[in-house]
């Protein structure tokens, strides 16, 4: 080998077999390349472009912050290290580390620059302001956004219908991420929780309850069109 592929930077990244979170699987496939993946190991597997990685790295950010709280992953506050969080056995993100191979690339790659500004990137940590110390960051999952919060809260009091446009103008920026198409001639099944009607089935000392599910009317289409049952009332919207 040359001297000049020696002093190369090794470049690492994420395979799609590795990936669990559909969102990370779709973001490697959206550039393919051959490459290192950090956490199988495997030096040709079919990886996100590293040369065009940012947009991952984000991504794996962003996953960090909707699932997990600081607290967890912050080293000065008792956490472990970030990638720890991907070794957990049940992680929804990414398969654990196979081996340790490629953790410190992984681990530089993930975290730097940390504090990237808030519309170029996304920070794991809540960091310090111009006041100290900021409070940890929580889980995304966990916590309701102020904004959404306080819809709710006035869907109490007030009419759909004043709330209704500033609902939709809330959601609109992410209706390109939460379209899908269905595809056509796929079978549905109608769905309703609970039952008709419960039976004890006595067989000696052996007894058994028994459901009846829902069938035929009383799992059909709501008698007044409009007001089916995830919709509300007389805003059809499935
Ligand atoms: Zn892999």
């Amino acid at each position: 080998m040359s001297e000049a592929a020696d002093d190369e930077e090794l470049k690492v990244s994420v395979c799609t077999d590795c990936a669990r979170h559909p969102s990370l699987k779709k973001m490697i496939e959206a550039d393919l390349a051959n490459g290192i993946c950090a956490f199988c190991c495997k030096t040709d597997a079919k990886v996100r472009n590293p040369e065009n990685i940012e947009p991952m790295v984000m991504l794996m950010r962003a996953l960090i912050r909707f699932y997990w709280d600081e607290f967890s992953y912050n080293s000065h506050w008792g956490g472990e290290a970030v990638l720890e969080l991907f070794n957990e056995a049940d992680n929804p993100v990414v398969e654990p580390f196979a081996a340790n191979e490629y953790y410190d690339e992984f681990d530089h790659l993930l975290q730097e620059p940390p504090y990237p500004d808030w519309d170029k990137g996304v920070s794991i940590y809540a960091g310090f302001d111009a006041d100290g110390m900021r409070m940890l960051n929580s889980a995304i999952s966990r916590s309701t956004p102020r904004p959404v919060g306080d819809l709710r809260r006035r869907l109490d009091a007030s009419n759909f219908s004043t709330i209704e446009s500033e609902l939709e103008a809330l959601i609109k920026p992410f209706l390109a991420d939460l379209k899908f198409v269905l595809p056509k001639g796929g079978t549905w099944f109608r769905a309703r929780t609970g039952f008709e009607a419960r039976f004890l089935r006595s067989r000696g000392f052996d007894n058994q309850i028994v459901r009846q599910p829902y069938m035929g009317a009383s799992i059909g289409a709501s008698p007044n069109p409009g007001n089916g049952r995830l919709n509300r009332e007389g805003r059809p919207v499935l």
